[in-house]
């Protein structure tokens, strides 16, 4: 036998063991990354369709209390089902419930903290402009916008010194934090079921249990206000992400376009200069609220809010500025060309 033929056996046998020690390592390195495929469900629910997923033993079941969970939170705080708890409490039916107590006292905190740009008294004022309830969208007279203003305003309510709250005459709305909610109830429902890894979407608000498998963040695409497509992608762990923006739900008349976020000063959908507003946060309610609070006060005072009280946003501008606030950062080259990436502190 010949020298090179020599070789030539040696260098293969030597290759095939390389390739399969790379083999294995890639084997044992999907397993420690529970490259499982993860449990899913998608369900309709809150006026969205709620898509969830998880990893590891438990994925099924969690999911399946997850989805229980936000059928039951739906039933709960739901300003327009005729059975759901906030309904007859709305309607002036004495309703003990505490959960749905402490829900509206979590909101009127965070009406407090934004100086009103949120505030969930303004179910009339929705209800007249068409949005939710089954009513018709139109632009209502100035009249009756006024008249809708006066019976809103989250400093109407008090709570009684065992917690239950006194609407004098106001109607509650958490659709601005119901989402946000289930979310939470969703990574606590994961946690209480040892489940580490999991994501879900409840239309502009998603939730991060955890990392992915193998501690790789999950990747959260953004929404692009302007198209069907996505404006940027981030990446988080452990953290809510909510978006707020003109898109969601409107009507037009005239050639104008009416959307479903107020501006509790106007009674008008609020005339924001920014496309979108992005939050991301631990807390759900909060990533929720305070989304669609910064959509309505605007760049400039949202700025201002994000720096004062340490909050991670980011907002899309009318003239086309993506602007990331608090630390939080696109994945490269990942900003959509229509944007011009802006990062402040
Ligand atoms: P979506 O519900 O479409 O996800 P948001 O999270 O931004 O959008 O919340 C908007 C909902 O909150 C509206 O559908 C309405 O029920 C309620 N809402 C509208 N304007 C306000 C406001 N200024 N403050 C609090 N809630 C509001
Ligand atoms: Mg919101």
């Amino acid at each position: 036998m010949s020298g090179n033929k020599l070789k030539h056996i040696f260098r293969s046998h030597r290759g095939g063991s390389v390739r399969c020690v790379f083999l294995l390592a890639l084997l044992l390195l999907l397993s420690a990354c529970g490259a499982q495929t993860p449990a899913e469900l998608g369900f309709l629910a809150m006026d969205t369709y709620v898509e969830l997923k998880a990893y590891g033993d438990n994925g099924e079941k969690f999911l399946s209390l997850a989805n229980e969970e936000t059928v039951r939170l739906e039933a709960l705080c739901s300003a327009h089902s005729e059975k759901s708890s906030l309904y007859r409490l709305n309607s002036g039916e004495s309703v003990r419930d505490a959960e749905l107590d402490e829900l509206i006292a979590r909101a009127i905190a965070v009406s407090r903290e934004t100086q009103g740009a949120f505030d969930p008294t303004l179910l009339s004022l929705s209800r007249l402009w068409g949005f939710g309830g089954g009513g018709a969208a139109t632009v209502p007279d100035e009249e009756d916008i006024s008249l809708a203003l006066e019976s809103a305003g989250y400093g109407k309510i008090c709570f009684s010194p065992s917690g239950e709250p006194e609407l004098n005459g106001v109607q509650i709305d958490l659709g601005g934090i119901a989402k946000g909610y289930a979310a939470d109830r969703f990574a606590a429902l994961a946690r209480e079921n040892g489940v580490e890894s999991a994501f879900g979407s409840f239309g502009g608000m998603v939730c991060a249990v955890g990392t992915k498998p193998g501690g790789v963040k999950w990747k959260v695409a953004l929404r692009d206000p302007l198209s069907d497509g996505f404006a940027a992608v981030i990446q988080v762990e452990s953290v809510c992400v909510s978006t707020s923006g003109a898109y969601e739900r409107y009507f037009t008349h005239d050639g104008k376009l009416y959307h479903h976020i107020l501006d509790p000063k106007t009674g008008h959908p609020a005339e924001s200069d920014l496309l979108s507003a992005t939050v991301v946060d631990p807390s759900g309610i909060r990533a929720d609220a305070l989304s669609t609070a910064l959509f309505v006060m605007g760049e400039e005072d949202a700025l201002e809010f994000c720096r004062e009280h340490g909050v991670c946003a980011i907002l899309i501008t009318r003239d086309k500025r993506m602007v990331f606030v608090g630390g939080i950062e696109p994945v490269k080259d990942s900003v959509d060309e229509a944007y011009s990436p802006v990062f402040e502190k």
